[in-house]
């Protein structure tokens, strides 16, 4: 049966439509239910996850007119930020573009992920500017002082992505892992939220075009293209959204060896238009590819499914404190990615909201203070089918399920409407 959106849209209006996560369709099909496009009319998706192709526009006045001609180099904590392209000649004004892998001179581990996530949080931000006749002046500003602030993309959720290994001889320092990923395969780190993953759920991109309403760090955006390297089998989306309505939660810096990475999070609805939609929305995380990749050659060295990522395996890190025993050197303090972990009145505290649940902390306390099942993947190694255990994630399936969730609700209770592209994408 086809279906217009508009069509879906009145439904929803109307408060007759059902509205499902993709993870609840998924339950049903392992349940051995049959659904029909009789059963559904939206699913909700989302995905949470390191996305390198990350930047943000700036625009704000950082003098009164006539003190500068222009600006030719700005920092934002110590972030180098891009001057232009617009010239605002004398007005004082700064045009800004901010690139996710961008980070501070003086603090390194300090990145662009960081930055806009400081933002977000209306904390006061550092501006150093150098202008054109070589003077320099520094100002502080906020979130709500800056009246343009977006969030865009290069390329950002990938129908899925993979898991690596490191197939040489020698540590790699990589984006692909936290600390330096160990030799020989013997440990793996993957990408991808699986049977939840938004162009998952409609890889022809047959609902997802140019004007589609989604939520990017939980403020409302839009699909506004297909992004760099996107292909048809693994195609992915530029899109645009107003930090002013993001939630700092669902965005930040992951430091990784390579340096410091951006989150983000994107949560999309699929109206359900047609059997095809829907038979895409019904493939398992058994069903979903997981190219296993070698972070060395960055070549391919098997396949196997997210199921091995995300199925009987812990979602969240277990912290238990009184397991605590102390050791000169804590490498989960030392290691993690989102500095989530660390002493707050002499007690070991786990930040649970700056935690991304990538598991890193489980593989290397010897007193079990953070467990986690992470799960391993086959790959073939010397002639046999090896396990590899997983040592990082860098997808956070836990709070990608909660935003399907939440926009499930914004679309039952009206606060989210669907709508309808204005043009379909070329992946
Ligand atoms: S490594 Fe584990 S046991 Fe050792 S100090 Fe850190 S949290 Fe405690
Ligand atoms: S799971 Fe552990 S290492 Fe990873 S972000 Fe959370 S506290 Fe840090």
């Amino acid at each position: 049966m086809e279906r217009s959106i508009k069509d879906i849209q009145k439904k929803v209006e109307s408060n007759s439509a059902v509205v499902m996560t993709s993870q609840e369709i998924c339950e049903l099909v392992e349940k051995g239910e049959a659904i029909s496009t009789k059963d559904v009319d939206v699913v909700t998706t989302a995905t949470r996850a390191i996305m390198s192709g990350t930047y943000a526009v700036l625009s704000f006045p950082a003098k009164a007119p006539f003190h500068f001609t222009r600006a030719s180099k700005v920092f934002l904590n110590g972030v180098p930020a891009h001057v232009g392209p617009c010239p605002n000649e004398s007005l004082g004004v700064l045009d800004l573009m901010v690139f996710g892998t961008a980070h501070s001179s003086l603090k390194p581990e300090y990145g662009a992920g960081h930055l806009l996530r400081d933002m977000v949080e209306q904390k006061p931000i550092d501006v150093s500017v150098i202008t054109n006749e070589n003077d320099n002046f520094q100002s502080e500003i906020t979130l709500d002082e800056i009246p343009y602030a977006k969030l865009y993309s290069t390329r950002h959720a990938f129908k899925n992505y993979a898991a690596f290994v490191n197939c040489s001889s020698s540590p790699i320092n990589t984006i692909f892992h936290a600390s330096s990923f160990e030799p020989n395969m013997e440990t793996a780190t993957l990408s991808g939220c699986g049977q939840i993953n938004p162009v998952k759920n409609d890889p022809d991109l047959q609902t997802i075009g140019i004007g589609t309403k989604v939520i990017i760090n939980s403020g409302e955006g839009f699909v506004i293209g297909s992004g760099t390297r996107s292909s048809p089998e693994k195609a992915n989306l530029v899109g645009v959204a107003d930090m002013h309505n993001m939630r700092s939660q669902l965005m930040g810096g992951f430091s990784t060896s390579s340096g410091p990475e951006c989150i983000v999070s994107w949560a999309v609805p699929i109206p359900v238009v047609n059997g095809s939609v829907l038979d895409s929305i019904k493939e398992l995380d058994k069903d979903t590819p997981m190219p296993v990749m070698d972070v060395d050659k960055r070549v391919p060295v098997s396949t196997g499914s997210y199921a091995e990522a995300w199925q009987n395996i812990d979602l969240n890190v277990k912290f238990s404190p009184d397991k605590c025993l102390r050791c000169k050197v804590c490498k989960p303090i030392e290691n993690c990615p989102m500095d989530a972990i660390y002493y707050k009145a002499e007690e070991l505290t786990l930040d649970r909201q700056l935690c991304f649940n990538c598991g890193l902390c489980t593989t290397n306390c010897p007193g079990n203070v953070f467990s986690a099942d992470l799960g391993s993947i086959k790959v073939e190694k010397d002639g046999t089918l090896t396990e590899v255990p997983i040592v990082l994630r860098q997808s956070d399936r836990k709070r990608a399920l909660n935003m399907a969730e939440k926009l499930k609700k914004d679309i039952i209770d009206g606060s989210f409407t669907i709508t309808e592209m204005v043009e379909k994408l070329q992946p």
